[in-house]
């Protein structure tokens, strides 16, 4: 059903008070069979409890929630009043956008009416039309298409279909189509209304706006014209499951996320900065405008080939530095956000950007000046795309071009400086930006532009600070220091509140916090179940500095202190004495706690160019790891010899990663055995990282060849699932919960238990609450995780006794799916 019909559209309609207009958009929305008749009524209840006026002339009434069950789907109609209705206090709407949504569908919509505000005679091109097409065009992304000019594509073979992914055809799966249709060298296209979509052009395809339930037409014209039809067409089909299945999840977790956010209400007047939810949560702070620094550049050249060098290099800085902000990212919040990052660096990676800068040298500019005409360009050409998800990706070339601006001017980029609670106003944030918060002092955000799929939003969620985006350019107005409440769930801002109101939701945020705290408090505390299990929660870190922070959160020990980071951005392998210092200073942070220590697991996706390492097709099935390590012994020989060194000052175990083979571990034991014994140094446990299935599968024959297994269920997964972990289409389905990866841990628990030797996981899974539930209840007795998530995943443990973590388990090895356990 589409969202919004031409029936639904009311042109200068005659009314003359604010109820006859809710009345006449009620009445076109029950016609259309959107809403039952009672919801009319509804829309008047909302009226007489908050304002529905956006701005600009623009009125969006909508339903009480508890009325929800009148919505039979979602719709919207819009009645236009060019004169003008009084609607509250002196407020005049001329588009009364009445809303009826059956879930959050409507933020789309709400997100296009605040942008249209934002642009110059936009609204008022609206209220004035004489043409419902140019209504709907404008708010659904659509292209208007007159009726006259819209003459039919003459195809050899088509195809109707009508499109049933929960989102509509957003980036993600529309990449799909186009490759599919590039496979075939017939004309494709995509047709929606009159409107004819090139199948192999992203943006074309985007700019259809293909909407959940809108009929479209595949079809194709010349050799083979059929077979290319057939095979979009299952291209379309085939991803549906995944959309759906993407949908579910992310409804799942903002549920989960917005039912432990604490709720609340002013009672008293307040006045209200409506936008969109971002990120759920509720704080009380002072408002704080965060400037976006405009990086000033006068245009001097060197001559072109210094100002090229220049630029050249810059680039290069900022590669590695995003590479770096990747890896910390990924550490601290996750492979998905890390994830940014990496698209910024194929953002900067264009080669298309170095040679229009390049060019600019060339004609005697400078190269930072050259490099922001250049970005500034792009960027503007990215924010005017159609799709909100293309658009926004312009900030993030923002983001990445200013570094390397910043880099080639020699500034440093500094956050604002924060002394109280602060909720931040800005008309946009970059990724960057927010990474770089200090944590302490800021408690929300508010932005007037971007959208809820931003990247700056899914940051916030991730690190649990309430935003909301989208709430117009009147936000950026309102003046900085006074006291304000920020609803995360609600998508608003309360100002002007009583201080009876302020001080009851600051009473909210506390028991809120409170529950996190009683949390916190109890973090140096064992995580033993009621029935007197004990597990071990460890933390996964890179050096003496996040050791002791996590120490600090609650964990017991390090489970895994991975030393690639050692060898990343520099030009030379370190040296035994700089490898000694580092594992001495961890052993020291850590006072008498367990420290296992991986050696390098180079390859994959962690690059070194300094080792000179052939480029494979294949890195993650490549010369990786242990088996990097063993073909190059000069390597290894340097790390053994600085850690049986280091072995002297405190417990310390050695993993080795990536084994596939037996005969792997008997050469790594004679090494390390040799490495030993000529140093004179005590001997360690050796282990091995259990995530390569073959190694799962025989965890028997391993366990007696070793003194303890870590899986690494990152790596297990992907290589079960036959998934690339850093597989952007395939990230939701590389669930460490799929049943298949969760029997082979089982199975390796076991062999580890019957040999009498300790199985531990390191793996993302481990600081997943319920993955470490699952995990014990497999027979796993370590969990090493992000310091951040150690405390919650103690109290997860502490609140089940062993035999239901047990049962749990046994349950999610018979689902048939990750999203089966998931459900559980
Ligand atoms: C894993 O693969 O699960 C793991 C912990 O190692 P890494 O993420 O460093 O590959
Ligand atoms: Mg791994």
């Amino acid at each position: 059903m589409e969202i919004i019909v031409p029936a639904c559209i009311a042109i200068a309609a005659p009314v003359t008070s604010k109820e006859a207009a809710i009345r006449l958009a009620g009445e076109l929305l029950v016609k259309a069979g959107y809403i039952a008749a009672p919801y009319v009524e509804s829309f008047l209840k909302r009226e007489a409890v908050s304002n529905t006026f956006l701005g600009s002339g623009v009125a969006i009434p909508h339903g009480m929630i508890e009325d929800r069950h009148h919505v039979l789907g979602t719709g919207i109609a819009v009645v236009q009043v060019p004169q003008g209705v009084r609607w509250k206090d002196d407020n005049a709407a001329r588009l009364v956008v009445a809303i009826a949504a059956q879930s959050d569908e409507h933020i789309a919509i709400l997100r296009r009416l605040t942008r249209l505000m934002q642009q110059e005679g936009a609204i008022e091109a609206l209220a004035t039309t004489s043409e419902p097409g140019r209504i709907i065009s404008a708010l659904t992304d659509t292209p208007f298409v007159p009726a006259a000019q819209a003459a039919p594509w003459p195809a050899d073979a088509s195809l109707e279909l009508s499109l049933d992914y929960p989102n509509g055809l957003h980036a993600r799966p529309a990449t799909q189509w186009v490759e599919t249709a590039r496979r075939h060298a017939c004309d494709i296209r995509v047709i929606k209304d009159n409107d004819a979509a090139d199948a192999k052009a992203l943006t074309a395809l985007l700019g259809l706006g293909i909407t959940r339930g809108s009929r479209i037409v595949l079809a194709a014209r010349g050799a083979g014209a059929e077979l290319a039809v057939k095979d979009l067409a299952e291209t379309v089909t085939r991803l549906s499951a995944e959309e759906l299945a993407d949908a579910e999840r992310a409804r799942v977790a903002a549920a989960q996320a917005k039912a432990n956010a604490p709720t609340w209400r002013p009672q008293g007047a307040a006045r209200l900065q409506q936008g969109v939810s971002a990120s759920p949560g509720l704080a009380v702070g002072k408002l704080v405008r965060h400037e976006n620094h405009v990086l000033e550049v006068v245009d001097t050249s060197r001559g072109a080939i210094a100002e090229g060098e220049a630029l050249e290099a810059a680039l290069g800085k900022v590669a590695v530095e995003l590479a770096a902000l990747e890896a910390e990212t990924r550490e601290r919040l996750g492979a998905g956000e890390a994830a940014i990052f990496a698209a910024q660096r194929e953002l900067l990676a264009d080669p298309g950007l170095m040679r229009a800068a390049i060019g600019e040298i060339m004609r005697g500019h400078g190269a930072a000046w050259a490099w922001k005409k250049i970005l500034s360009a792009r960027v503007d050409q990215q924010r005017q795309l159609q799709d909100a998800l293309l658009a926004a990706r312009a900030l993030d070339l923002q983001d990445a071009g200013e570094r390397v601006l910043a880099t080639l001017l020699g500034l440093e980029r500094r956050a604002v400086l924060l002394r109280e609670p602060s909720i931040l106003i800005a008309e946009d944030l970059t990724p960057s930006d927010t990474l770089q918060l200090d944590m302490r002092y800021v408690v929300g955000l508010a932005i007037s532009s971007g959208g809820p799929t931003s990247h700056t939003a899914i940051l916030a969620r991730t690190l649990g600070l309430p935003a909301l985006v989208a709430a117009g350019p009147s936000l950026l107005a309102l003046s900085a220091g006074q006291e304000a409440v920020i609803d995360g769930n609600a998508g608003c801002l309360y100002l002007k509140c009583s201080p009876a109101d302020l001080e009851s939701a600051r009473l909210a945020v506390r028991a809120y916090t409170a529950r996190r705290d009683a949390m916190r408090a109890t973090r140096d505390q064992p995580a033993v179940t009621p029935d007197g299990h004990r597990v071990g929660v460890f933390a996964n870190v890179a050096n003496a500095r996040q050791a002791a922070e996590a120490v600090e959160a609650g964990a017991e020990g390090v489970g895994l202190m991975r030393t690639e980071f050692l060898f990343l951005e520099r030009d030379t392998a370190p040296g035994e004495d700089e490898q000694y210092i580092v594992y001495r200073d961890t052993i020291a942070a850590l006072a008498g706690r367990p420290l296992i220590i991986r050696t390098l697991d180079i390859g994959g996706d962690k690059q070194v160019s300094y080792l000179d390492l052939p480029k494979e097709e294949n890195p993650f099935l490549g010369v990786r790891g242990a088996r990097l390590l063993l073909a190059r012994p000069e390597l290894l020989h340097t790390q053994l010899r600085a850690l049986y060194r280091a072995a002297a000052h405190g417990p310390l175990q050695i993993m080795f990663p990536m084994i596939t083979d037996l005969a792997e571990v008997e050469m790594l034991r004679a090494e390390c055995e040799l490495v030993r014994k000529q140093l004179g140094a005590p001997a360690v446990p050796l282990g091995i990282m259990v995530e390569v299935p073959a190694v799962a599968v025989m965890a028997d024959r391993f366990a007696k060849v070793v003194d303890f297994f870590s899986i690494g269920t990152n790596d297990l997964t992907q290589y079960v699932l036959a998934m690339d972990r850093q597989h952007p289409q395939l990230a939701a389905q590389a669930d460490p919960l799929h049943p298949a990866v969760l029997a082979l841990i089982g199975m390796t628990a076991r062999a580890a238990n019957a040999a009498g030797i300790h199985a531990g996981v390191c793996g993302g899974l481990a600081g997943d609450p319920l993955g470490a539930r699952i995990l014990t209840g497999l027979g796993v007795h370590e969990l090493s995780m992000s310091a951040q998530d150690v405390a919650a995943v103690k109290t997860a443990i502490r609140a089940e006794p062993l035999s239901a973590m047990q049962a749990l388990a046994e349950r999610a090895l018979a689902a048939g799916s990750a999203a089966e356990v998931r459900a559980l």
